[in-house]
């Protein structure tokens, strides 16, 4: 069911501290946490805490939890003093998702270019 945690979702594992994960920021219903594989010198990851596969399932599903995600995303790069930053979401695998359950990528701390590869 929707937005309800699933068996084989590592973010979920990572939501219920089953997986360890570097959390910068948590809230009632999202979590922060460092990428694993950083492609900037801030990666970080925000999540809602409740399972939705992507961002497109996210929004049609909790438009308020989607909003919540979205302002976690400014907390962080406020925290880590960002002027410029850039949020992904990837959705669908052709477009590099690679990980099924909805998440904001925070990069920041370098140039970046545009159009993304
Ligand atoms: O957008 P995509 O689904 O590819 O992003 C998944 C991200 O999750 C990757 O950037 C990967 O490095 C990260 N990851 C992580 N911790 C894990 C597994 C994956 O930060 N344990």
């Amino acid at each position: 069911m929707a937005g309800e945690p699933q068996d084989d979702c590592l973010f979920c594992k990572i939501v219920a501290g089953e997986i360890p994960a570097t959390v910068v920021r948590e809230t009632e219903t999202t979590l922060a946490f460092r990428d694993i594989n950083p492609q900037a010198p801030t990666h970080v990851l925000v999540i809602p805490k409740a399972h939705y596969e992507n961002a497109a399932a996210l929004g049609a599903g909790d438009p308020g939890l989607a909003a919540d995600v979205l302002a976690a995303t400014q907390a962080v790069a406020d925290e880590e003093k960002l002027d410029s930053y850039r949020t992904v979401f990837n959705t669908g695998g052709g477009a590099g998702q690679t990980v099924w359950h909805a998440h904001a990528h925070v990069l920041g701390g370098r140039g970046l270019q545009w159009p993304p590869g």
